[in-house]
């Protein structure tokens, strides 16, 4: 059985989580969101901050990688955000080994950081409420 270093991959995570999914974990780790790592044999737990702090474990299970998270997402058994940004901060912690070489700073992309509109109203949501507002009796406004 293989342990955690040949499976917690990022290629491994990309191909589990999905591009989106994992470009976003990948975030999470950059902005240090994984608060909490600890490694205990085929098993790394962590401690993930989104809207919530959540509970992470990524398992090495015979010869796959298996995560759970107490996400809403992870609830359903998807592979969340927040197993990527686990897997990707224990990579950056035991250091990529497949990565020789100079370490390219990950902190150091010139990218601006982006700003989560998660759980925000989008603008086309914000119009309808204010047409929807703005179509009650004249009434209401005297
Ligand atoms: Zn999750």
């Amino acid at each position: 059985m293989k342990g955690l270093r040949e499976h917690v991959t990022p290629e491994a995570l990309r191909l589990r989580a999905g591009d989106r999914t994992y470009r976003r974990g990948r975030d999470y780790a950059d902005e240090g969101r994984v608060v909490d790592l600890a490694e205990d044999g085929p098993v790394i737990i962590g401690t993930v901050e989104g809207s919530h702090d959540y509970e992470v474990v990524l398992e090495v299970e015979g010869d796959d990688l298996v995560g759970t998270c107490d996400c809403p997402m992870g609830q359903t058994g998807a592979f969340c955000t927040h197993l990527v940004a686990l897997g990707l901060a224990w990579l950056a912690q035991a250091g990529e080994p497949a990565d020789p070489g100079p370490r390219a700073p990950v902190r150091g992309r010139a990218r601006p950081r982006r700003i989560t509109t998660e759980g925000l109203p989008t603008l086309s949501t914000l119009r309808e409420r204010v047409k929807a507002f703005s179509r009650r009796p004249v009434e209401c406004w005297r």
